[in-house]
């Protein structure tokens, strides 16, 4: 199968079919877990090609394993790319990324939306390095540029942003960025392959968190990196001597997850729609910050990008935390708790979760209002979520 031309098949056919064999041990249909950490070779010629990468094969699963290999294969489709490597979780695939391909004197430039995680790298620890990193208002492309031209080695975009989902114009980023020889880095784990892909409009690399929709059951961690495979090789020999590895039994969780793909993200993407819809026009609502609406500042790039706004969203309310502390317990079919992306609904104020380190001061900077709400919106029966808000939301 793996040989196959994928060219021409489609997004949710790829996501079952794409990276597997056709059977593996005593005839079995399905990918099996390989727990084993290590790889017999009888003949020494063979085990030494295999180590010196001149064979395929494996020696130890720090490095590769087959399992996890069926993963990376299949990611590495669905965002057609040239190669794709693994790590333990989303943070792992970004720092070793950052760290396998910048050297001290370099500059990078990026906004101030990333992930939290991502932007404590930026802000404590590439600077130890000596690494120079400029983070722009994540609204003004026009700066983002402007820092670019300046110089810049490695430009990194997240689009849709956590958690005000503000939408970055791909296409005259990544081109601004090439200009100035950049490596180019998209975190795409809200859009996910099925609603973006930042391969076909030039980026050199795509990142995911794969603990969130691509595994989307919420009961396993991953990363991934996919693209250009001189920079993926540079990336996965760091990551082989850093250790951060995907355990083969995480690698089958997120690849049985991803078989469903298409599904969950289209339903999740009609059920965003349908909340933020019935959320806007909410009398205790103050905001909606969903690309999918039509008065959203990011609408009209997203719909030249995304082939659906995703299942995210975040609502701000008018009567402050009171209300935040009013509705949130009130919900009956949500997860209260610092995630996303999972099949079930789940629900968190950022200011306790994905921005907890940063003051109230810091947070306004940012644009992220002390009420707002940031949810992601599962698959369940679009009435019962709304109907479950509407009786949330009369609590206040
Ligand atoms: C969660 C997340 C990460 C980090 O992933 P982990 O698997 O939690 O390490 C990175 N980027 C985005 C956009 C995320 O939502």
């Amino acid at each position: 199968m793996a040989n196959k031309d994928w060219g021409k098949v489609k997004q949710g056919t790829k996501a079952v079919w794409a990276g597997e064999g056709e059977t593996y041990f005593e005839g079995a249909a399905q990918v099996p877990i390989v727990n084993s950490v290590s790889y017999n070779h009888d003949d020494l010629d063979e085990w030494f090609e295999v180590a010196t990468g001149k064979r395929e094969g494996h020696i130890y699963s720090r490095n590769t394993n087959p399992t996890v290999q069926v993963f990376e294969e299949k990611m590495r489709i669905l965002e057609s790319a040239e190669a794709a490597t693994s790590f333990s979780t989303g943070m792992a695939a970004i720092s070793n990324t950052l760290f396998a391909l910048l050297s001290p004197g370099e500059r990078v430039v990026t906004v101030k939306d990333t992930y939290g995680g991502t932007s404590i790298v930026f802000l404590e620890h590439l600077p130890r390095f000596g690494i120079d990193v400029k983070m722009c208002e994540t609204n003004d492309a026009d700066e983002i540029e402007a820092e670019i031209n300046k110089g810049c080695d490695l430009l990194y975009l997240e689009t849709p942003t956590n958690p005000t989902m503000k939408v970055l114009d791909l296409k005259r980023l990544i081109k601004a960025g090439k200009k100035q020889n950049a490596v180019v880095m998209v975190d795409s784990t809200f859009a996910t392959p099925i609603n973006q892909n930042p391969i076909a409009l030039g980026t050199d690399l795509v990142v995911h968190s794969a603990t969130k929709f691509i595994g989307g059951h919420s009961d396993a961690m991953g990363g991934v990196i996919c693209g250009r495979s001189d920079l993926v090789k540079k990336v996965y020999s760091f990551r082989e001597i850093n250790g951060a590895t995907l355990d083969a039994n995480s690698a089958y969780l997120l690849l049985r997850g991803l078989k469903t793909l298409k599904l969950r993200i289209e339903k999740q993407n009609d059920n965003a729609m349908a909340l933020a819809e019935y959320l806007s026009n909410h009398k205790n609502v103050e905001d909606v910050f969903y690309p999918g609406l039509e008065g959203d500042a990011g609408h009209e790039v997203a719909k030249s990008q995304m082939k659906g706004f995703s299942g995210m969203l975040s609502f701000s309310l008018k009567g402050g935390f009171y209300d935040v502390r009013k509705i949130l317990p009130n919900l009956r079919f949500a997860h209260r708790a610092a995630h996303l992306g999972g099949v079930e609904t789940i629900v968190g104020p950022p200011r306790t979760t994905s921005h907890v380190e940063l003051t109230e001061n810091q947070r306004q900077k940012l644009g992220i209002p002390e009420s707002l709400v940031r949810c992601s919106v599962g698959i369940e029966d679009i009435e019962d979520i709304i109907d479950d808000f509407s009786q949330a939301l009369a609590k206040i």
